[in-house]
Order: structure tokens, then sequence, then C-alpha cells
């Protein structure tokens, strides 16, 4: 074998003198590709002269994954031994500098082994064990669907491979992540195992191929590893089918006040609004009641606090969903309004829009007052509440990003995203209200007796606000700090003096 890793060294140095007299007029760097794809001679070994220290990394399976784990590796510096099935088959698919060879003599040549093979294959590496044994394993592997119960696959494969020390890790970096590096895609990987040398050694690995290990624990919390790229949005589930359930609410609400109405009562076909006036109609509607659903769940959390008179019970799972989704509630708030503004500002440019303003001007008779006061200065202050409204939330919407929410400390996010937050509702509801004006008190818009639908949309803001008001009276601030500091109405601690009686002064009213 050494007598073979010599010739091959050789056979390298040569070749290398070789390419810089052919290529002294080129850079060095530029004239050597980073990694080399395999040549005629696959399934040989090369190992570069100044790779021959590099520890070497075993990597059993020769599909997606393991090429660009391989290919990685390489150019971090690992000796790269990958075991396949078919070594002559798979060799072309790797860097030259990786050796391809069998899964038992890969087994044998490194202490550490990717398992590159899907977890119903584990079985067949069986007659790797004693090669493996007292050795590092890395359990790369993801399954079909969410395992709620376990046990997982790593641990499986432990039960498999006793004598070796099992680490589960790279399954939610995809092949495709793995070979363009750090620069694309999640930096983070997610390791555990029960032995702490093992973890440690992969920890290493991880950093040099410029990735950030994240520590999870025993193996214990491989099942949730696992689990992790197998979830499809679980924090967003409930905030878009809100956010879709208002919006076909909304959209079907005005379909039967502004579209059908005017059919059924006066053969009117308007139906032309449904693309666009509609929506346009419908994505404010949404905007603002996923807004107030932001600030809702924490005020009915002060005010259950207050009820309660303690901050120590917990509040109902729904409510504490609630809480932890405000976020997303937020973002699909936004979503809706910057889609409003797009759509309001597209439509003086129908034709239908120039059409209605010809047919204005072609009814108009002589004396006819163009000028409304009172409708201008509506329209100048509903359009300017409505892009504060809008450029306030899109401050919430950046200040949810983790990155732009790690740069400001505690008290600056809790500031941008409550009073901020509330300006942007405050704005939001003057918006809809200068929208309204006098039309809530006009019987004409009261058509199918369905209210107008921003006096629909204004019941929760209005909630919400004059809910925060309610909280800022001295009274009711007060108390609601003393709860959030601690204290608890049904375990008053009564002072009295050492003489009332023999407790030390202090009577405990628990429960009085
Ligand atoms: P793949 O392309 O199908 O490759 C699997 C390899 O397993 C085959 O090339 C085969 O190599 C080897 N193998 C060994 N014993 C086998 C057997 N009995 N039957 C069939 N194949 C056997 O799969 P992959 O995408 O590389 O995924 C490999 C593992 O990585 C999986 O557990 C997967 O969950 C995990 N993973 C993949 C990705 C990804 O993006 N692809 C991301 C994260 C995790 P030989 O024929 O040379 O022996």
């Amino acid at each position: 074998m050494e007598a073979y890793v010599c010739l091959c060294r050789l056979v390298y140095q040569r070749e290398e003198l070789y390419s810089e007299i052919h290529q002294c007029s080129m850079p060095e760097d530029m004239a050597r590709p980073l990694i080399r794809d395999r040549g005629e001679a696959g399934g040989s070994r090369h190992l570069e002269a100044s790779m021959s220290d590099a520890p070497v990394v075993g990597i059993v399976g020769t599909g997606d994954f393991s090429r660009s784990l391989a290919r990685r590796l390489v150019s971090s510096g690992y000796q790269v031994v990958v075991g396949s099935r078919n070594p002559k088959r798979s060799a072309a698919l790797f860097p030259e500098e990786a050796e391809v060879t069998s899964q038992m003599e890969a087994a044998g040549q490194a202490d550490l082994v990717f398992v590159a093979v899907f977890p119903e294959h584990h079985s067949t590496l069986l007659e790797l064990k004693p090669s493996l044994a007292g050795k590092t394993l890395v359990d790369v592997s993801n399954s079909l669907r969410i395992n709620p119960d376990g046990p997982s696959n790593a641990e499986q494969l432990a039960d498999l491979f006793p004598e070796s020390d099992v680490v589960k890790g790279f399954n939610t970096i995809s092949a495709w992540a793995l070979q363009r590096g750090p620069r694309d895609g999640s930096r983070q990987i997610f390791l555990c195992s029960n032995s702490s040398k093992a973890k440690s050694s992969v920890m290493q690995l991880c950093r040099r191929l410029g990735f950030i290990p994240v520590d999870m624990g025993l193996l214990s919390s491989s099942l949730e590893i696992e689990n992790l790229p197998l979830y499809l949005f679980p924090s967003w589930r409930t905030p878009i089918l809100c956010t879709l359930f208002l919006f076909i609410f909304f959209y079907l609400y005005n379909f039967l006040r502004d579209v059908l109405q005017p059919y059924v009562t006066a053969r009117k076909s308007v139906f032309y609004k449904m693309p666009i006036e509609m929506v346009n109609v419908t994505l404010p509607s949404v905007a603002l009641v996923m807004l107030a659903l932001v600030y809702l769940p924490g005020l009915c959390a002060a005010f259950l606090q207050l009820w309660s008179g303690t901050k120590y019970n917990r509040f109902p799972g729904w409510l504490d969903r609630w809480l932890s989704s405000r976020k997303q509630f937020g973002l699909c708030s936004f979503l809706c309004a910057a889609m409003h503004a797009i759509y309001s500002l597209s439509l003086p440019m129908r034709k239908s829009a120039r059409f209605k303003l010809l047919l204005a001007v072609k009814q108009m008779k002589e004396g006819d007052e163009v000028w409304v006061n009172e409708e201008v200065w509506r329209m100048e202050l509903y359009v300017s509440a409505g892009i504060m409204a809008l450029g306030l939330l899109s401050l919430l919407a950046v200040t949810s990003l983790p990155s732009v929410a790690n740069s400001v400390n505690w008290r600056e996010f809790s500031f941008i995203q409550s009073t901020v937050g509330y300006c942007a509702l405050s704005m939001a509801t003057v918006h809809t209200l200068l929208y309204g004006w006098g039309r809530a008190f006009d019987p004409a818009q009261y058509r199918f007796m369905m209210p107008p639908t921003f006096a629909l949309v204004l019941v929760l803001p209005s909630v919400a606000l004059l809910g925060r008001l309610a909280l800022f009276m001295p009274c009711v601030a007060r108390r609601l700090a003393q709860i959030r500091r601690g204290s608890e109405k049904s375990r008053h601690i009564r002072f009295r003096l050492p003489d009332d009686d023999c407790r030390n002064g202090l009577e405990d009213v628990s429960n009085v």
C-alpha cells in the first residue's frame, strides 16, 4: 500500500511539473482548478502530497449527497475515501482527489465515516460492523414523513452498530447547499450524539467546512433533527389560513354588496370590478383585521393576568399559540397592505377609470361644482394616513427579520413592535375612517341590509385600540406592572407587629 501511495505521489509530482512547464504564462491558482474531476484512471487513489497529513474521512454511499460532501471535504483539505458496492461504476463521479473503493476498505481506512445511504438500507451495511467498531458514524439520513414517536433513524443505526459512536447531523443541509458551501443556504448544522468526543470531532469538521455546528445534546434529540427538514411552515399555517379565510370572506361580502346587488336590483352589470376594484377593497380589509389580530392576543393575555391576579397561571393553549404567531400575522398584514398600495397606484391606468371620467365630464351640466372642498380634504388626509400606515408597517416588517432583530436590544425591539406597531394600527384605522367618512350614516350604503365593509373591518382594530387605552389608565397600568413583577392576588403577606402572635410577625393569607 505504501509503495502504491509513493508511486501515486511520484506520478502526481511529475504531472504537476509537466503542467507548470506548459502553463508557465498563467497564474498558478488560475491554471489549476480547485477540485479536479477524475480523468481516465477513475477508481485509483490520487492524494496530493500536501494532503497526505490531512485527516481521512470516509463516506459510505456514492449518491448525490456523498458526491457533494466529498467535493466539500476535498476542498477543505480532507482526504476522502468513498465506499461503494460498485467502485468502478461510481468513481468517475467523484473528484480526482477522493479515493473510491469498496465499502469495507473505506470503513477500515477512516476513523470518521459518513453513512450517506438511505435508512432502509442501513441493515445492508452490517458486514462493516467489525471495521466500524470504535469509530464515529455520522448519520445524515432523512425520513419520508414526520416521525412523531421515534425511534429515529440515528437511534436505529446506533442499535445496529452498538460499538460505534453515532452522531446525527448534516441532514438539514441539501446536497446542493453542501456543494455550494456556506455562501448559499443555511450555515447551521444541528448535531447530537451520546458520545461527546465523537460529537466534538464532527463539530470541528463542520467548522473546517465553513458551517456553524449547533449542539443539540444527546442522541435522543435526533428525532427532532430528523423532523426539522420535513416541517412545512408550521408557524405559518394558522396565519396563512386566517389570511385566506378573511380574503374569501371579504371578497364574497364585497361581491354581494357591490356587484350582485346593483345587478339584481337595477340590472346594472359591474362585473368588471371583480379583478381589481374588489380585490383592492378586500386587501386593506384583510390587512387591517390581521394587524388587529397581532395586538389582540397581547391584550387578552394582559386582561387574563388582571383577572386572575397573577402571571403564574398558564395561558390557555390557543392563546399561547396565537401569541407565538404574532410575527407571522403581522407579515401577512404587511403583504396585504403592500399589495393594496400597488393595486391603488394602478387604478387610474385602467380603461374603466378613463371611461368613467369621460362619462362624468359628459354628464356635467353648466354650473355644477367641480371642486368639492370636503372631498378634496378627505382624499388628501386619507391617502396621507394610508402612506404613513404602510411606512410604519414596513418598519415593523424589517425589524422582524432575525438579522435586524439581533442588532437591537430587547427594549428597542419591544418599542418598535409595540409602540410603533400601535401607531401603525392607529394610522391604518384613521385611513379606514377617512375612507368611510359619512358613508356609515348613509342608508344607501346598507345594500341588502349589509353594512359597508369598512364598518365591519373597523370592529377588531377599535377593540384593540380601546383595550390598549384601558391598559394605559394609571390604576390598571400600576396593577398590571405589579402582577408582572411577580405580585399575586391570593398570596399576600400581611405584616403584623411581633406581639400579635408567635409567627414572627408574618402571616400567609394564601387563598383568603
Ligand atoms: P442516493 O443518490 O440514492 O444515493 C444513495 C447511495 O447509497 C447509492 O448511491 C448507493 O451507493 C448507496 N447504497 C448503499 N447500500 C445500498 C443499498 N442497499 N441500496 C441502495 N443504495 C445503497 O441518495 P442521496 O440523495 O445521496 O441520499 C443519501 C442519504 O443522505 C439519505 O439518507 C438522505 O436522506 C440523506 N440526505 C440527502 C440529501 C440530499 O440533498 N440528497 C440531503 C440531506 C440528507 P453505491 O451503489 O455506490 O453503494
